[in-house]
């Protein structure tokens, strides 16, 4: 995928701490992606994977500990602003029914980035090209496949040129045949340069695409490192155990 990706920046969470009420979900998260990296989180369900997403896109606060791009805390910035530089896909693609595709991206340039209606149907449709759907621009999301649908959800958040993308199990709700096209251009947005922390069952991907894979259980990473490292020298025994069920 030819993208601008030119302003990839560099992703730390540091301490992250974040309670439920007494559910201490994040107890101390460290994570760290450099610029144009992609770190793929693994660990059980429940481990905290999905929170630590919504606190690095500020959808929470942490109690506790700092999230930094470039080396700048962005905990005091303005959440909106923070939204657009920092974009997120969800596993179901929260696609407005009643929207054409097209409507659906345009919407947020146009509330975000301010852009006029002519500019926003420009830069959607070079987006939606990108992820290979520009002739689907004027049918619902009904009309499309679970993968044409996630793909718009890539799109639309791409659209608004953020510089770090974050993807919490985005090819969870797919039918297994639609999963490999999705995949592809997580792959390929990956190789253009973009800083990616990609939460993901699927090992494969991990595996060949992933700079680090972090390993969450209860709350933080356990054990991170190179996918080699990680698949094939395993330290912790809880590690071990999780990959033995899933691989
Ligand atoms: P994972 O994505 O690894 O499956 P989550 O981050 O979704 O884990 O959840 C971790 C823990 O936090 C779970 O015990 C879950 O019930 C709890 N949790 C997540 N979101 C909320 C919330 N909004 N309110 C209360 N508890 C939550
Ligand atoms: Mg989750």
């Amino acid at each position: 995928m030819t993208t601008d990706t030119t302003t990839s920046v560099s992703l730390d969470v540091r301490d992250v701490h974040l309670a439920f009420g007494p559910n201490r979900v994040l107890r101390g998260v460290d994570l760290t992606v450099p610029r144009g990296g992609t770190a793929c989180v693994i660990g059980p369900s429940g481990s905290g994977k999905s929170t630590l997403l919504r606190t690095i896109n500020r959808l929470i606060e942490p109690d506790r500990g700092d999230v930094l791009l470039d080396g700048r805390s962005v905990l005091g910035d303005d959440p909106d602003g923070l939204r657009q530089r920092v974009g997120m896909v969800f596993q179901q693609f929260n696609l407005f029914p009643h929207m054409s595709v097209l409507r659906n991206v345009t919407l947020a340039l146009r509330r975000l980035r301010k852009l006029g209606e002519d500019e926003a149907e420009a830069v959607a449709r070079a987006q939606l090209d990108l992820v290979g759907l520009a002739a689907k621009a004027d049918a619902r999301p009904a009309q499309l496949s679970g993968g044409q649908q996630q793909r718009v959800a890539i799109a639309r958040a791409l659209a608004l040129r953020p510089e770090v993308m974050l993807f919490d199990e985005a090819t969870s709700a797919l039918d297994p045949e639609l999963v490999k096209g999705v995949l592809g251009v997580m792959a390929d947005l990956s190789a253009a340069g973009m800083t990616m922390v990609v939460v993901t069952h699927e090992m494969g991907f991990a595996r060949q695409v992933a700079d680090t894979v972090a390993f969450m259980d209860r709350g933080v990473v356990l054990e991170a490192g190179p996918p080699e490292a990680v698949f094939e020298r395993a330290e912790h025994p809880r590690l071990r155990r999780f990959l033995s069920q899933v691989l």
